[in-house]
């Protein structure tokens, strides 16, 4: 699939707002600042596709993008999460959208979960998770900003993360990634490709 054709369609602030749950979508989530905008950006091959942000946290909607001006195949981009500037009630709201996405949306054929590979398996990323697993929704993450860290290290992350996942290892898959570097591009293109071809 050609992911550099990856054009936006539209912003929801609810699943109500959402386009016509029909065809395919990928959804990519993360904490705040973990490199979810970065890493839709490098995979898309585009600078601004996804908006990375100074102020983590602030993109509230549900973004469509769509592959080409066919809209059958979507990638979306779901709210950060997590940010310790949000009032409470408004995250208990994130988390009411997110919940209320993952799982009604028929169309969703995966869920990206994007980790900073210095800080991985957040509450957040627990929480997905375990929506995820509810649903039997297959997950791949990637554990991004790899450039940080030493490849020695950055290894051990990404055993650490396997292991931990052992028990799911049906549904879930990891990898190494950098939006920088464009390391793990190719790897989470055939990913995606897997989900989005039928
Ligand atoms: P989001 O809030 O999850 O969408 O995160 P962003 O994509 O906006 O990235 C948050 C910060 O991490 C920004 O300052 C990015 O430049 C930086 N960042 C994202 N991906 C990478 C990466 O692969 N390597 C490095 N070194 N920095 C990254």
């Amino acid at each position: 699939l050609n992911y550099h054709t990856a054009r936006f369609m539209i912003s929801a602030p609810t699943l109500a707002h959402c386009p016509a749950d029909q065809g395919r979508e990928i959804a990519f989530a993360g904490r705040s600042n973990a490199g979810k905008s970065s890493a839709i950006n490098a995979l898309t091959q585009q600078k601004a596709l996804a908006r990375t942000s100074k102020t983590p946290g602030r993109t509230q909607l549900i973004n469509f993008f769509s592959l080409g001006e066919d809209t059958s195949r979507r990638l979306v981009d779901l709210p950060g999460y997590g940010f310790a500037k949000v009032p409470e009630k408004i995250k208990l709201e994130w988390q009411r959208h997110l919940a209320e996405y993952l799982q009604h949306r028929a169309s969703l054929q995966g869920l990206v979960l994007v980790m900073d590979v210095r800080h991985p398996l957040t509450e957040f990323d627990e929480m997905m998770l375990g929506w995820a697993d509810e649903q039997e929704m297959p997950v791949h993450i990637l554990l991004t900003k790899a450039d940080k860290l030493k490849p020695g290290a950055a290894r051990n992350s990404l055993q650490q993360v396997r292991r931990r996942l052992q028990e799911w290892e049906d549904l879930v898959s990891v990898q190494l990634f950098s939006a920088l570097k464009r390391q793990g591009v190719d790897e989470a293109r055939a990913r995606l490709d897997g989900w989005l071809s039928s």
